[in-house]
């Protein structure tokens, strides 16, 4: 017998009014907690990223109690570690007509037309704090001669507007995060858990009081109660396995949320970019991004003829194709990722792809060694070029660089209103782990400008809000909602263990890669979803029968923990299966070969589907619920998308 819930219309909570205005309309409408009553208050923050770190940073330099955990054994290793080209803002410092408008307009028009309004406009308002807070916590952007900050440029914009450290800006940022978290520990507001993982989330009377997480030293289960819970915990891209993502990064805290009841929304939104290192061999375990910064300088292309057998260089120029600056003049190489993850593999599925397998295009920077002398590419991007050859073994100064789409950010996640509140109460989800700003399409540089946005500049109002409106009670560890949490939690890791099966969890995390790779991947059909989704629960089922978990709970157990991430996958990824199935239009990242324009082009259908899918758990074995929040376009003309 099904118990489901009926299906409802989200209200975002969005100010009315002029959207120039509404954020600081908003916060002066919001409830505060007074500076000597934060003390009073803990707040749990899962996640060291630049989300996650900032978040905790900022809360406790407020004077709140913060709580704030990690799976690595340092905040500083959290995967914002790895992002490379840049982070975005609307300074206008190169005085090339960029805004507040403009970035806010490019933000909407990139994500093709799924967002919320409200929410991008604020971001782009928060883009100019952001890089004042950086630089006075030291760091280290790239600089003109004459001192003045610099700026390249990244996909979907006519301006530069993306801020740098040569190819190793979430390194910085997450520096800066990490100084200004660890001034709040030695001040003592900051407590830190590195090494735990959350395995659930703890409600009481319906709002969000605490975690559960595993000790991934020790293996003990701990209990954390708080009066609210902050998640940060990154994006899901590892349910495809090869993914440009940390092995690490996971879904398995805000899957959890889910099934406590938070709604998951456009969980098959995802973003497949067009430069990563071609795979190398079905062994691999990762793969490695080249940053989007490289398309500033370096021309996308491959051979005019099919099955060309000749080195790039042997190749004249009559005989190349630079598909991108032929089929989109106005932003050539620097289209959208979505853009030019599809065109890249439109030709290889011509028979034009390059390198041994075909599934390659090049990246070439000959043009720009030419115009601009070795020394200066070399001081643009030396580090990525240096890891280029140190995956691949070529010289990307001699020769062109192989490049070809992969899994690598997720505009998916948990449902939130404008003050970052899911629908669980007490419970706020900030960066990649929730799905508000990006629509169906991220632009290069703009996860990290979302990640910082929550995390410095909104999540605190948001928290003394929920604060300042609820007064909650105090709950601690003892309370029965943590004990029941407890034995679930103890259950499930038992069953993990019991299965005792032949199968290792890898294999299964790999073909259930290969499952949404090819089905739910940068191209899908209603057949192959259909196909997909019986598919996945045939997996799932196996899985739950024949996987091998060694070890036991009371120690350090990868196995384990890789088991337990692999089984939320394995759900994830049949709900992603069935977003994309339901949403009978391509837009951004979401390409349905059924809805393409005449040019190939993703198609969307306005009128049926401009809102945001927020899937609601309904119990084990049953279908989620497609609540829906209607998108409201108001500023900005819903249009087809164009780059030429
Ligand atoms: C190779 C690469 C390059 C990129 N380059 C750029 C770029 O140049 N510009 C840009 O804007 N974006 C870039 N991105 C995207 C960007 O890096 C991410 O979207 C962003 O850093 C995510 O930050 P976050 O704080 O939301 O999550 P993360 O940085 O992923 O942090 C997640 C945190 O949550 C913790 N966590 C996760 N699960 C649990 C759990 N169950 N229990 C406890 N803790 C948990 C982790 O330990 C970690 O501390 C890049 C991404 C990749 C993969």
């Amino acid at each position: 017998m099904t118990n489901h819930a009926t299906p409802t219309r989200l209200e975002s909570g969005v100010p009315e009014g002029p959207i120039e205005t509404a954020w600081e309309r908003h916060l002066t409408t919001l409830n505060m907690v007074a500076p000597a009553n934060r003390r009073k208050y803990s707040v749990i923050v899962v996640g060291t990223g630049l989300a996650g770190g900032a978040a905790a940073a900022t809360l406790g330099e407020l004077g709140y109690n913060v709580l704030n955990f990690c799976i690595q054994d340092t905040p500083r290793r959290a995967h914002s570690v790895a992002a490379q080209g840049g982070i975005n803002a609307a300074k206008n410092y190169q005085n090339d007509g960029d805004s507040v408008w403009r970035l806010f307009y490019d933000t909407v028009k990139g994500g093709d037309y799924c967002s919320r309004e409200a929410n991008v406009y604020r971001l782009a308002q928060c883009s100019l704090d952001i890089i004042d807070q950086c630089v006075a916590q030291g760091v280290p952007f790239a600089r003109e001669y004459g001192g003045t900050l610099a700026n390249r440029s990244f996909g979907g914009a006519q301006v530069s507007r993306t801020f740098y450290a040569r190819g190793q800006t979430g390194q910085q940022l997450l520096l800066g995060a990490y100084s200004s978290l660890m001034r709040q520990v030695d001040a003592g507001t900051v407590k830190l858990f590195p090494r735990r993982e959350m395995l659930d989330l703890v409600l009481v009377d319906g709002h969000a009081k605490g975690i559960l997480c595993r000790n991934l030293i020790t293996g003990e289960l701990e209990s954390y109660a708080a009066d609210a819970v902050v998640l940060a915990t990154g994006g899901y891209t590892n349910v495809f396995f090869l993914s440009t993502n940390a092995v690490n990064s996971n879904a398995t805290a805000v899957w959890r949320c889910h099934k406590r009841g938070a709604f998951f929304a456009n969980p098959c939104f995802t973003q497949i970019h067009p430069t990563c290192i071609p795979q190398g061999g079905e062994e691999q375990s990762k793969l490695s991004l080249m940053s989007e910064s490289l398309r500033n300088d370096g021309r996308v292309w491959v051979p005019k003829k099919a099955g060309d057998p000749r080195p790039a260089q042997q190749i004249p120029e009559e005989e190349r194709d630079y598909y991108l600056e032929r089929r989109y003049p106005a932003f050539g190489n620097l289209v959208p990722r979505d853009v030019a993850s599809r065109a890249a593999k439109a030709v290889c599925d011509q028979g034009r792809g390059v390198g041994p397998t075909g599934f390659a295009v090049y990246l070439d920077f000959a043009d720009a060694i030419q115009r601009l002398g070795e020394p200066i590419i070399r001081d643009r991007y030396g580090n990525l070029f240096a890891m280029y050859e140190e995956i691949t073994g070529d010289n990307p100064y001699q020769v062109p660089m192989r490049i070809y789409p992969a899994p690598h950010y997720v505009m998916g996640g948990l449902w939130v209103d404008y003050n970052l509140q899911s629908s669980i109460p007490g419970l706020l989800v900030a960066g990649e782990a929730n799905f508000s700003d990006h629509g169906s399409n991220r632009l290069g540089a703009s996860a990290l400008m979302h990640g910082l946005a929550d995390g410095y500049f909104i999540v605190s109002y948001s928290i003394g809000h929920y604060l300042g409106t609820h007064r909650p009670e105090k709950v601690s560890t003892d309370h029965p909602a943590f004990q029941a949490a407890r034995d679930e939690v103890r259950a499930r890791v038992d069953k993990l263990l019991a299965i005792r099966g032949t199968k290792t969890v890898k294999q299964y995390h790999k073909e259930l890669g290969h499952l949404m790779w090819d089905k739910v991947g940068m191209s899908r059909s209603a057949e192959g979803l259909g196909e997909v989704i019986g598919e996945i629960r045939a997996l799932r089922e196996d899985f739950w029968k024949n996987a091998k978990v060694t070890g036991n709970s009371a120690d350090f157990n990868k196995d384990l923990e890789m088991a337990g991430r692999v089984a939320d996958y394995l759900e994830l990824g049949e709900l992603m299966a069935r977003d994309a199935l339901q949403r009978e239009e391509s837009c951004g990242g979401h390409f349905r070969e059924e809805y393409r324009t005449e040019e190939g082009e993703a198609k969307r259908d306005d009128e049926h589907f401009r809102f945001v899918a927020a899937w609601q758990w309904q119990g084990e074995g049953q279908e989620q619920v497609l609540n829906k929040e209607p998108l409201e376009y108001k500023n900005i003309p819903l249009k087809q998308r164009s780059y030429k």
